[in-house]
């Protein structure tokens, strides 16, 4: 089969003909891949920055979002059958270490991640595992959901923990309108009743997000605290979700908050400098996220199918894979870039 890899780094990534997945295992599943998500990740991995935390070795396929159709299927897997539509969460998990029975599939001792450390989906077929497949509603199609499979399950993840204590009234800011927050507006505006600020300092990302819900769009201008203090009267929000994480967003993130506050990261890149005794004074929590559990996949496709959560896509046929990158590399992409195979 078709496959792109990885195959030195510091080098373009490479159209090569390799064998396709074969189930060895019980509850293996292969999946015809029908859509996968080019995410900025995969440039971080040919500049080789996970190459020595993957531990992987080259040449591989890469692609860590995606969707497609089950092709076989271990004996042992009842879940899904030959010919379901099926998103796959990034992590192939155990099921049996303490994380994965909690539900908290991103910690799993003994997870495989496709993509990243063992095969992904730019190639025609893919191995994971039945544990990692989420049916999709008839209405949704492998190529409208596949990139949700990572970075809308990363903000879905955040959201979910902001909504699950919001309170109808409060109010949550979220710090930069891109790839992820667009996605995060959408599933806190279907999840919660607080009232949503939205901070960026890109005007068209604000337009955006005034279009997907947000009910106050502010330019992050330089007065963007003094505004959010000044539309919670001086208080500050009862949450703010930060999808940057650079460029000072940590320390008017943290202004920007109540006391006792959440603060969720999802964005990264600077260090977060809050003194301790404000910390305990205030009894403000920071709070740190990692892309999302298999029942927040299983919650965000519900929003997708009821039209709630709506991804705005640029598709690309597997071989024009060069130009995806290029263009995702060049800041060219309109939402997110999409291999179909
Ligand atoms: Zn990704
Ligand atoms: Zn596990």
């Amino acid at each position: 089969m078709k496959a792109v890899q990885v195959t030195g780094y510091h080098r373009n990534l490479e159209a090569r003909e390799v064998d396709e997945p074969k189930i060895t295992g019980p509850l293996d599943v292969v999946v015809r891949v029908g859509a996968a998500g080019v995410c900025r990740t995969d440039l971080h991995i040919l500049e080789g920055q996970w190459a020595e935390k993957s531990g992987v070795t080259l040449p591989y396929t890469i692609g860590h979002e995606n969707a497609g159709w089950v092709h076989a299927v271990g004996d042992a897997v009842t879940n899904v059958a030959v010919g379901d539509k099926v998103i796959l969460h990034p992590l192939m998990t155990c099921g049996l270490c303490r994380a994965c029975r909690l539900g908290d599939d991103v910690h799993c001792e003994n997870s495989k991640f496709p993509g990243i450390d063992t095969a992904g989906g730019y190639a025609e077929y893919l191995l994971t595992s039945a544990r990692s497949c989420v049916k999709l509603d008839d209405s949704l199609e492998p190529a409208d959901v596949a990139a949700l499979a990572d970075a809308g399950l990363t903000a879905q993840h955040a959201v979910a923990k902001a909504a699950a204590v919001l309170r109808p009234g409060d109010v949550c800011v979220m710090i930069g309108a891109g790839g992820l927050g667009h996605i995060g507006v959408q599933c806190l505006k279907a999840m919660s009743a607080a009232t949503l600020v939205v901070v960026d300092r890109n005007p068209a990302a604000l337009k955006l997000a005034e279009q997907i819900g947000a009910d106050v769009t502010v330019v992050a201008d330089g007065s963007h605290v003094d505004t959010v203090l000044e539309l919670t009267g001086g208080h500050g929000a009862e949450a703010v979700i930060d999808f940057v994480g650079e460029g000072g967003s940590t320390t008017e993130g943290v202004r920007m908050l109540r006391r006792a506050g959440n603060y969720y990261v999802v964005g990264y890149g600077e260090n977060i400098d809050v003194p301790t005794i404000d910390i305990i004074s205030t009894e403000i929590n920071i709070v740190g996220n990692l892309v999302g559990s298999y029942t927040d996949l299983q919650d965000l496709m519900v929003l997708a199918a009821q039209g709630k959560v709506k991804l705005h896509t640029a598709q690309y046929r597997l071989e024009q894979f060069q130009q995806a990158i290029d263009d995702l590399s060049a800041g060219k992409v309109r939402g997110r870039a999409i291999l179909i195979p």
